[in-house]
């Protein structure tokens, strides 16, 4: 189907009111859950083509946050959907308030390669949750399970609901042409602005699930074995191609040398001695992004790891040490398996020199010191993050997930997804027996009096 016939479709479906009831969005939102279950097998072929991830990390970090979404919104969207009673101010009374959560209509879902069913499928569930019809366009870069959605979804959902419009820059590029009434997108910062420009032509809102670097600060009084493994696990995960990844290390100077030899245990002790024999250790998605890492990898400095093979698409996991700001690891967000380690004395010093970077999307702090929490959430801006754990915040969703600035705009997971995809329609209804003669000419100025004396 062409971009504008898949929204036309979806507006005259939109138009019918059947995503208006809440029983009918249950009753979608179970069968998408079924139908995943019973595919399961197909998704994990599909990813496991595409970047080599094995089953249990695909369940641990993709099917498991899709299933628990569903569970989530089929247990609380009745009661998220239900209009909110809101204290109604004097100028108004008697009359009585409410905000209504009003489906946008149409929706464009965007996603990103790297975590393909979960950053393609949630925003799905919130979409639809919140009664949109949905157009869902995966990546191009991860074939395999673009195709196996496109099919679940377009085999089984009528279109009008929900449809995958697979392709790359010139499908997205016609479907952003579009006029749609909300668009979610999950990707770079350089494409999440195209989609920006794309989208204000229309005024489109927009929710911009966005990258950077995501610095991680080790103080002195942390469990240094705790954090090294927490660290391990949230950096190398998934091969490193992880949005919320802990980019680069800021460790004291007073631990540096015990830290690293942390690091190098939990490696060894977590991804073993032969990550590249390993079918549980992910791949690079591609070529061109096998090469853009290796490049950043600067042999002098690296403390372990750097074994790379091209043909299998491989980077072992790799610590880089002694490395300076301006180095060029430094840049841009790595998305692999390369861990930068700074050395930081003056805490200060540091906090400014995060600040003079675009505002990450999470932020990571080891330590038990209450100061230090305090003077971090008081003096740096990001997206999200942890004290004492890398990644796992995204797991709550109770805790509204996204970036800020650079990293992104809006968020979503749980209630906030719904939100996201949801107008708040705000009314004031009126009783007809009272109106206020303040409203009114004459404006006397014993009438200004009166209202002063209301207002002030
Ligand atoms: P990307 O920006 O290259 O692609 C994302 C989507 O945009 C894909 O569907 C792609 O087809 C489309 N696209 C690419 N170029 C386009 C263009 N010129 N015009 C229109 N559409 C275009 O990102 P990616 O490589 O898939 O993912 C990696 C990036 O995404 C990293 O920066 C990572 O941090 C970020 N990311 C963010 C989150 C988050 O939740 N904040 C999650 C995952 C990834």
């Amino acid at each position: 189907m062409k971009a504008l016939e898949i929204v036309k479709h979806q507006r005259d479906f939109f138009n019918s009111h059947k995503t208006k009831s809440i029983q009918y969005r249950k009753e979608q939102l179970k069968r998408f859950k079924q139908i995943l279950k019973d595919n399961e097998q197909e998704l994990y072929v599909a990813i496991q083509k595409d970047f080599g991830k094995s089953v249990y990390e695909t369940y641990e970090t993709e099917l498991s946050i899709i299933y628990h979404e569903i569970n989530l919104a089929l247990k609380k969207v009745k009661c998220w959907s239900k209009p909110k009673r809101v204290r109604t101010n004097l100028a108004n009374l008697p009359g009585t308030s409410c905000i209504y959560s009003d489906p946008y209509g149409t929706t464009l879902v965007i996603g990103a390669w790297n975590y393909p069913y979960q950053l393609t499928l949630v925003p799905v569930v919130s979409a639809i949750a919140a009664g949109n019809t949905v157009v869902v366009k995966p990546s191009e870069l991860a074939a395999n399970t673009s195709a196996i959605m496109a099919k679940l979804i377009n085999d089984n959902f009528d279109h009008g609901l929900m449809y995958v419009k697979e392709g790359g820059i010139p499908e997205t590029t016609d479907l952003l042409e579009q006029k749609f009434d909300k668009i979610f997108f999950t990707g770079s910062t350089k494409v999440g602005k195209i989609v920006y420009q794309a989208a204000a032509k229309h005024l489109t809102p927009v929710t911009l699930e966005l990258g950077g670097k995501s610095p991680t600060f080790i103080f002195p009084d942390t469990n240094l074995k705790m954090a090294a493994k927490r660290i391990v696990w949230g950096k190398f995960l998934n091969g490193g191609q992880t949005c919320v990844a802990p980019d680069y290390l800021l460790v004291h100077k007073d631990i540096q040398e015990r830290f690293l030899k942390e690091l190098k245990n939990q490696v060894l002790k977590i991804q073993g001695e032969n990550p590249k024999g390993s079918d549980a250790y992910v791949r690079i998605i591609n070529k061109a992004n096998f090469h853009r890492l290796i490049a950043l990898i600067d042999k002098d400095k690296i403390y372990y790891g750097g074994e790379t093979d091209e043909d299998s698409l491989f980077i072992g996991p790799t610590i880089l040490h002694s490395i300076n700001v301006d180095d060029k690891v430094m840049e841009d967000e790595i998305f692999g398996p390369i861990l930068p380690v700074i050395t930081f004395d003056n805490l200060d010093e540091v906090i400014s020199k995060v600040n003079s970077r675009p505002k990450p999307l999470s932020l990571y702090a080891f330590t038990a010191n209450k100061k230090i929490k305090r003077k971090i959430l008081n003096e740096i801006s990001f997206g999200g993050g942890c004290f004492n754990d890398t990644i796992m915040h995204l797991t709550n969703s109770n805790l509204p997930f996204g970036g800020v600035g650079n990293s992104g705009t809006g968020n979503y997971h749980g209630k906030a997804g719904f939100d996201a995809f949801s107008h708040q329609k705000s009314v004031l209804s009126k009783a007809m027996w009272f109106e206020p003669f303040l409203k009114y000419r004459p404006y006397t100025k014993l009438n200004m009096k009166i209202i002063r004396w209301i207002i002030e």
